[in-house]
């Protein structure tokens, strides 16, 4: 088992991987920026090291520097990295740098994060593996005119997507000839701004979609598992803002079903560590659209109902060890929610860092709450806008729902705005309750509820 693991992260993350370390009595490093230094995950590590200046625009400053974290562990003799998720998590080049310095890092191999980070050749890996996918060839669309070609043959409504696409960006539906070369051209222009590399494909849009996730875990050896689903059908702008596991959606036989496919698939690609299998689910049918190849910020909820530790797990396999669990000992119990507070305005999501002069956490049974705010900490402006993560599970959702609004009501983040408002009133409505709804229904929701919101 590793000695001593360097967390390549901040925020609610970094705590979170923390807390698993010393409970299995790994030391543990935080890195931090200047900005960062009063922050919660400095305080909780055993030792913390600066890294830099807060990151610029592209910038690749200290939480992405690779020379700056890989000299932290080598001058803490950390022989092992957690990255947490977003920053250098899904980085195949990072990778391999670790891996020629013998650093472990905690995750699959470069060789996996190269073929799911670029989603054609993941589409191509898992219809090879019988997993279910979106229609669409899976090839790089290279001129507007293929690009016509292949809606014809589809048939509209399409979407164009970035290959190297993440965060929602690089997307653009398209719902006729007519659209299709600036929206060809938006993409292409989109995708080389954010990720470098303009390269775009196009797929069928479904437009009453659910988003559902499968979460697996691999040990590289050829054993894996499945822990069934996350719905993560509300979102806005493709980001999620409500998780909960299970699916209403979903029956036993249609879970199994569906966690068998993917945790085979898994085994067979030799995959290590934990990983998210998303999909699009409309009309009975489940259509393969990316992996993520880390934790997902959504994982508590799958923890709740499976009372399993994934950063364990994690690093169980890391160090080499076999899968410890069997898919027969896996067996769900109840119903999870978790809900982001992020610090922004509602209903038009501007991010709203400063001071917090007062911070209450809810607590109770059901009722976890992953955070790294304190009293008197200062959120800082230069990074993501998640603050905390309130999940609440209970014997059935009716149950969860009414632990998460209570644990709602007692949460405090003064004066900070925060989207808890948003959650207290999503989770009074109808369609919320009854399960109505796919991937578009929240931003109509919120253009419709936006005064009743606004004086929440
Ligand atoms: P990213 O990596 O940027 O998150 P994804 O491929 O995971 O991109 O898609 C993010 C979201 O975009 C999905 O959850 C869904 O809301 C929407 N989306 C992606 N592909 C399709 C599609 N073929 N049809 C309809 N919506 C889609």
């Amino acid at each position: 088992m590793f000695s001593k693991v360097l967390i390549a992260n901040r925020g609610e993350i970094s705590l979170r991987i923390i807390r698993t370390c010393k409970e299995m009595g790994i030391a543990t490093v935080a890195v931090h920026t200047t900005v960062d230094q009063d922050a919660m995950h400095v305080r909780m590590a055993d030792e913390a090291i600066c890294i830099g200046t807060p990151r610029s625009p592209g910038n690749k400053e200290s939480y992405l520097s690779f020379s700056a974290i890989i000299s932290a562990c080598e001058i803490t003799g950390s022989n092992a990295l957690h990255p947490g998720y977003g920053f250098l998590s899904e980085n195949a080049e990072f990778v391999e740098q670790l891996e020629d310095h013998e650093i472990t890092f905690i995750g699959p191999s470069s060789k996996h994060i190269k073929l799911m980070g670029d989603k054609i050749t993941a589409k191509e890996k898992m219809l090879e593996l019988g997993v279910p996918c979106v229609p669409g060839p899976n090839e790089s669309i290279e001129t507007v005119d293929r690009a016509l070609s292949v809606a014809s043959d589809i048939g509209y409504p399409v979407i164009v997507k970035a290959s190297a696409g993440g965060g929602g960006r690089g997307m653009k539906v398209v719902n006729s000839q007519a659209d299709m070369e600036a929206a060809y051209l938006a993409a292409q222009q989109e995708a080389g701004a954010s990720f470098g590399n303009d390269e775009v494909y196009l797929e069928k849009f479904l437009p009453h979609g659910r988003h559902i996730e499968i979460q697996v875990l691999g040990d590289g050896m050829g054993n894996a598992v499945h822990f069934g689903e996350r719905d993560c059908t509300i979102q806005r702008r493709h980001q999620k803002l409500l998780e909960e596991a299970p699916s209403p959606l979903l029956d036993g036989k249609k879970r199994s079903h569906i966690g068998e496919i993917c945790a085979e698939a898994i085994a067979e690609m030799g995959y290590e560590g934990v990983g998210t299998i998303e999909f699009l689910y409309q009309d009975g049918e489940f259509y393969f659209i990316e992996m993520n190849t880390r934790l997902q910020v959504e994982h508590p909820v799958t923890e709740a109902i499976f009372g399993i530790d994934l950063v364990k797990q994690q690093i169980n396999v890391a160090a080499g060890n076999p899968l410890e669990l069997k898919q027969g000992d896996l067996v769900p119990r109840g119903h999870s929610i978790e809900v982001r507070i992020n610090a922004e305005t509602v209903p038009d999501f501007i991010p709203c860092p400063g001071k917090v002069g007062l911070y209450h956490s809810p607590g109770g049974l059901g009722i976890r709450m992953d955070s790294f705010l304190y009293n008197g900490y200062t959120v800082p402006q230069n990074y993501d806008s998640l603050i905390g993560k309130l999940i609440s599970h209970g014997e059935t959702r009716t149950i969860a729902i009414a632990k998460l609004k209570r644990a709602l009501e007692e949460l405090i983040v003064h004066p900070i705005s925060t989207t808890a408002p948003l959650f207290q009133l999503l989770l009074e409505d109808r369609d919320f309750l009854d399960s109505n709804y796919d991937i578009h229904w929240l931003e109509k929701w919120i253009q419709q509820n936006g005064k009743l919101l606004k004086n929440q």
